[in-house]
């Protein structure tokens, strides 16, 4: 088998009404407008000589068109190569930047879509889904959560905490940070979240990298979490801030996450070295493709550090990858199953129409994934020409 063609499209959803920053960004009341101005994404489309084809997802916060550019700058490496030799590939791409400084980032993310197509056309080539291919049905089942919970009031807060759990949730996140430097805001969300959900859920917190250093501001929330039998704090602090992560794990006993903003195993290795985390949140479509999301939930393993891939507001494939590493990994822990979007007025189209997921069940917070070969999606042709990017 080989490869024919390699088509990157970009696709970017422009928000009706401008957003304020979802999320604890810093400096969000400035760049709000820019980084939360569309839902974006590339996608990667692989086509071979026999036919098959398979499609990949490059995370996308801003300027897909970059991404795509990046894809088809490399295409000439990868025709007339059998889709197959996945590692070589990676490895190959690997090795046209590393001596230029770019091992994080735009060109990360593009190799990412490009390795998740290769892996949908190896498991299409066999006829079995790709979690067959990452080790089997570990996790028949795969506990999930609601992702995520803002603040607008305690009545809304209610109401989302109903429907979540009338959909059968049993666990859930809620996002802080936005004011890192009062955090009584985030312990009184907290606090308001504990009492609406009741003490049998579950419950997380997501800072987004938000305290930035300051460390002590995550140390004081972190208690304040515990007390509340909170079960993780998220990205409290900047990715690069391996010794502030190892610090917050040795002085809290709620467990300590992230990984969605960092890129290959080798960004990641420290946090493991210097037992700086209890769950690895890495992001198959950002930080490397399948394969290096695979090889980082077995890392982890072996530090005992638990697995829970992070989907976030990508697209219906970032979503669905995440259900096959899920289902694969032994030390997987939780599903991030996103509900929410940026606007409340404007769903993410990219989110709920770009494919349906291959989920056949979700019960009592646990749901289920089919025996569809490769992926097991087919893009919704009409939604990627309606947003594709000229
Ligand atoms: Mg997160």
């Amino acid at each position: 088998m080989k490869i024919r063609d390699v088509e990157a499209i970009a696709l970017a959803v422009p928000m009706d009404k401008p957003v304020a920053a979802p999320i604890s960004i810093p400096r969000a009341d400035e760049v709000a407008g820019v980084v939360f101005g569309q839902y974006r994404t590339t996608l990667v489309r692989i086509t071979t000589d026999e036919g098959i084809s398979g499609v990949g997802e490059c995370m996308v916060r801003l300027a897909p068109t970059a991404t795509r550019d990046i894809v088809h700058a490399v295409k000439p490496l990868l025709i007339g190569r059998d889709p197959r030799d996945i590692a070589g590939i990676w490895d190959l791409l690997w090795s046209v930047m590393i001596n230029r400084g770019h091992v994080k980032g735009f060109y990360i993310e593009a190799m990412s879509g490009i390795d998740i197509a290769l892996w949908d056309i190896f498991g299409k080539s066999v006829d079995l889904p790709v979690y067959r291919l990452l080790g089997g049905k570990t996790n028949p089942r795969l506990w999930c959560y609601a992702s995520s919970l803002r603040f607008r009031g305690l009545e809304v807060l209610k109401e989302e905490v109903a429907h979540y759990k009338e959909m059968g949730f049993t666990s859930m996140k809620m996002k802080v940070g936005k004011n890192p430097h009062d955090c009584r805001e985030d312990i009184r969300f907290a606090e308001s979240l504990r009492k609406v959900a009741g003490d049998d859920v579950m419950l997380s917190a997501d800072v987004n990298c938000g305290y930035g250093d300051d460390v002590k501001t995550a140390l004081q929330v972190g208690r304040a979490l515990e007390a509340l039998n909170f079960y993780w704090l998220e990205e409290p602090l900047s990715p690069e801030n391996v010794d502030g992560y190892a610090y917050l794990r040795q002085n809290l006993d709620i467990r300590i996450a992230t990984g969605e903003g960092d890129f290959t195993r080798f960004n990641i290795a420290p946090f493991f070295k210097r037992d700086a985390i209890d769950i690895v949140q890495p992001s198959a479509c950002r930080i490397g493709g399948i394969s290096e999301a695979h090889k980082i939930a077995d890392m982890a393993h072996a530090f005992h550090v638990a697995y829970a891939p992070h989907t976030g507001s990508s697209s219906a494939v970032a979503m669905t990858v995440g259900l096959h590493l899920a289902t694969a990994a032994p030390n997987f822990l939780i599903y991030e199953h996103m509900q929410s979007d940026w606007s409340k007025e404007q769903r993410n189209p990219l989110r709920w129409d770009l494919c349906e997921l291959p989920i056949t069940s979700f019960k009592d917070g646990y749901l289920e994934i089919g025996e569809k070969p490769g992926l097991g999606i087919e893009l919704n042709e009409a939604v990627v020409k309606k947003y594709r990017v000229a």
